[in-house]
C-alpha cells in the first residue's frame, strides 16, 4: 500500500491553560458517552477532554523541524512563547527550545457583558428548544419532555475568516458529488478497505454487507447524501483543512439552526453597545435544508403514504436535534416521520414481495440513519439482520451501505494518495479545490508507511491516530501516538491497517465564554467548522446537490484530545471577521 503526505506547514502549539474564570463550571456529562462507553450520536465533536493536559499545562509549544514558522496573527492579542524544556522523553522536538507566535484573539465582549447576557442567552434556550436530555434525569434520554437542559453553548459567536468560510461552502457540492461517484466504484472501495478489514471487523461486516447487496443485485436508483464536512484553519498556514467527511449520521443538522439563531439575537441585543454586527452571523437553515433533501428523496420515490423512518439508538440524549429535523419534516412537507431502533425495525419490519419496507404495518419509503455508525450499535445479530433488512428494500437510504464505507477515514486517506481523487474528479480546478483542504493523511499498512511511522513514533505530537470509528473519543493523539504504534509494532500481524495516521491541525486559539449547566466560564478555544450537505439524485438526474447550513464546534484549547471523556465542547456559530 502506497503511503504519500500531503502535509503542509505542520505545526504543533498548545495554548497555555488558563483557569476558567466565572461560573466554575463543572465537567458536563454531555460528552457523548452514555452508560457503557457507548459513543454519543454519530459525528458529532470528538471531545474527550482533560481540563489540564500534563503537557500543554506547562505551556509548552512544539514545532517540529525545519525552524519554527512565525505565524501571521488573525486575532487581536498576539502572544509570544518561549517554550520550556519538556521532561516527556517521548519527542525529541519537544525537548528543543523553540520560540513560536501564535494567535489568540480576545473575547468579543467583556466578562461584564457576557456577565449580564448570560441570563437572557438562558431563557431564550429554554423558550426555543435549545435542548438536551439531561443525563441526571432518569428516562432523560429515552422520554421527550423529561430532565432537559440546555445545550451547552457558547455565548457568543467566534471569530472565523470570512473567505475561510466562504471557501468551505464552496467545498460542499463539491463533496456531495465526490460522495456519489466514489460511492459507485465498487473495485476501488473494495481494493481501498481490503487490508483495514483483515483488521477491523467492524468495517469486515459493514464490505460483506455491501458485498451481500451487490451480490443480490439490489439497485436504488434514488441516492440521498446528508453529509457534513469538518474543517480546522491551520493557524501556521491559514489553510482551511478537512478534518472529517461525514456521511452517517450527521449530528445537530437540528440545533445547529438554532445556536445560529441564538447568536444572531444575542449579537443584536449588543449592537447598540459594542461594535458587534449581527449581519456578520451568517443564516442558517441547516433543518430546512435536510428536511428538504428529505423529502425530495420521499418524492422521487412516489408513494404518498409513505413515511420517513429515522433509525435510532435506544437512549438518546441529543434526540431534540432530532426532534427538530422530524418536525420541519412534518411541518413544511406534511410527511410523517416514524423513530425506530435498529432492534424494532427487527421485530416490527418487514419486505414486500415488490421490494417495499414496511415496518408495524406503515410503508417506508427513506430510512435516515441516526444510529448504526458505531459497534456498539450492533450489540448482537438482531441488529445487523435488520440493517440488511433495510439494504435489502427498495427504501431510499440516508445513508447506503456503499455511501457509508465512502464515509471510512481510510477512504479519506486514499482519496489523498497521488492521482486518487482525479480519478474521480475529471475537472482539474475541482479537483484542486478538493485537494487545497486535504491535510496530510497516511495509511500505516505496507513497508512503505515504516518511515512515517518512524516519524510519528519521533513526533507524535505532530500526528493523529485514527482507526475506522464515528462518534467522537476513538483517536489517540500526543505521546499516546507513540506508545500505540510501538505497541500494534509489537503486536505484528494486521493491526496496523486498522489506523490511519494524519497531520495534526492546530487552530488559533480564541477567547469564548462557554455555557454549561447554567454557568459560564471563559475559556481559551478553538474551534471546528463542519458544513452540511444535502445530495439528491435519481438516476442521471441531479434533483439536489447543495450546502444546507454549518455548526461550529468550541473546545477549550488545552485538551488532551483522547478519550477521557470530561466533555468541554461546546455548539458555536461564525461571526464572520
Ligand atoms: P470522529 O469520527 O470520531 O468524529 P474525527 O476525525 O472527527 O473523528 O475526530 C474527532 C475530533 O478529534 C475532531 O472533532 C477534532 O476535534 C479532533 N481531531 C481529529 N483529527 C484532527 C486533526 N488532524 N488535528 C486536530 N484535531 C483533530
Ligand atoms: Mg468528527
Amino acid at each position: 500500500m502506497r503511503s504519500s503526505c500531503t502535509a503542509r506547514g505542520p505545526l504543533a502549539a498548545c495554548a497555555l491553560a488558563l483557569p476558567g474564570v466565572v461560573g466554575g463550571a463543572p465537567p458536563s456529562k454531555f460528552d457523548g458517552r452514555g452508560p457503557g462507553n457507548r459513543p454519543r450520536s454519530g459525528c458529532d465533536f470528538g471531545l474527550a477532554l482533560n481540563r489540564r493536559s500534563p503537557s500543554c499545562s506547562r505551556g509548552l509549544v512544539h514545532s517540529p523541524p525545519p525552524p519554527p514558522h512565525r505565524i501571521a496573527s488573525r486575532g487581536s492579542g498576539l502572544a509570544t512563547r518561549r517554550a520550556t524544556e519538556s521532561s516527556s522523553s517521548s519527542s525529541s522536538a519537544l525537548k528543543e527550545m523553540e520560540e513560536v507566535q501564535f494567535a489568540e484573539s480576545e473575547a468579543l465582549v467583556p466578562a461584564g457583558v457576557a456577565n449580564d447576557l448570560v441570563p437572557e442567552a438562558l431563557v431564550w434556550a429554554a423558550l426555543h428548544g435549545f435542548v438536551v436530555g439531561d443525563r441526571s434525569v432518569a428516562s432523560s434520554g429515552t422520554t421527550p419532555g423529561v430532565g432537559m437542559a440546555h445545550v451547552p453553548f457558547s455565548l457568543l459567536p467566534t471569530p472565523i475568516p470570512a473567505t475561510a468560510f466562504a471557501q468551505a461552502v464552496e467545498l460542499s457540492s463539491l463533496f456531495n458529488d465526490l460522495i456519489d461517484r466514489v460511492s459507485l466504484d465498487v473495485d476501488f472501495l473494495k481494493q481501498a478497505l481490503a487490508r483495514t478489514q483483515k483488521a477491523d471487523d467492524f468495517t469486515a461486516r459493514l464490505l460483506s454487507m455491501y458485498s451481500t447487496i451487490l451480490d443480490e443485485g439490489v439497485k436504488q436508483d434514488i441516492r440521498l447524501g446528508l453529509s457534513r464536512s469538518d474543517y480546522m484553519l491551520d493557524v501556521a498556514t491559514g489553510d482551511l483543512l478537512q478534518v472529517e467527511l461525514n456521511t452517517i449520521s450527521c449530528s445537530y443538522p437540528g440545533l445547529g439552526s438554532v445556536v445560529s439563531d441564538l447568536h444572531k439575537y444575542l449579537v443584536t441585543e449588543l449592537e447598540s453597545s459594542t461594535k458587534l454586527d449581527s449581519s456578520r452571523v451568517p443564516e442558517n437553515k441547516v433543518t430546512e435544508g435536510f428536511a428538504k433533501a428529505l423529502s425530495l428523496a420521499w418524492k422521487e420515490y412516489g408513494n404518498k403514504s409513505a413515511a420517513i423512518l429515522m433509525v435510532v439508538q435506544g437512549e438518546e440524549w441529543n434526540m431534540y436535534d432530532q426532534h427538530w429535523l422530524s418536525y420541519r419534516v412534518k411541518e413544511l412537507y406534511g410527511i410523517r416521520v416514524i423513530r425506530k431502533t435498529l432492534a424494532q425495525v427487527h421485530a416490527q419490519g418487514s419486505i414486500t414481495a415488490d421490494g417495499m419496507l414496511v415496518i408495524d404495518g406503515q410503508a417506508v419509503s427513506v430510512v435516515y440513519y441516526r444510529s448504526g455508525y458505531t459497534p456498539a450499535d450492533y450489540p448482537s445479530e438482531v441488529e445487523w439482520e435488520a440493517r440488511l433488512l433495510m439494504e435489502r428494500s427498495s427504501a431510499v437510504k440516508c445513508p447506503s451501505i456503499s455511501y457509508h464505507l465512502v464515509g471510512a477515514k481510510k477512504i479519506q486517506q486514499e482519496l489523498a494518495l497521488p492521482g486518487v481523487l482525479e480519478r474521480f474528479v475529471p475537472d482539474k480546478q475541482v479537483a484542486a479545490s478538493l485537494r487545497k483542504c486535504f491535510a496530510g493523511l497516511w495509511g500505516l499498512e505496507g513497508a512503505e508507511s515504516e518511515s512515517i511511522i518512524q516519524t510519528a513514533i519521533k513526533e507524535p505530537h505532530r500526528f493523529v491516530l485514527k482507526p475506522q470509528r464515528e462518534g467522537g473519543g476513538n483517536n489517540t493523539y500526543g505521546d499516546d501516538v507513540a506508545s500505540k504504534l510501538t505497541e500494534l509494532i509489537a503486536a505484528g500481524g494486521d493491526g496496523l491497517a486498522a489506523y490511519i495516521l494524519m497531520q495534526r491541525i492546530f487552530p488559533a486559539v480564541h477567547t469564548s465564554y462557554l455555557v454549561r449547566r447554567g454557568a459560564y466560564s471563559a475559556e481559551k478555544t478553538v474551534s471546528e467548522l463542519g458544513i452540511f450537505g444535502a445530495y439528491v439524485r435519481n438516476g442521471d438526474r441531479v434533483i439536489l446537490n447543495e450546502q444546507s447550513g454549518h455548526l461550529l464546534r468550541t473546545k477549550v484549547s488545552h485538551s488532551n484530545e483522547g478519550g477521557v471523556a470530561s466533555g468541554y465542547a461546546v455548539l458555536d456559530s461564525p461571526y464572520l471577521s
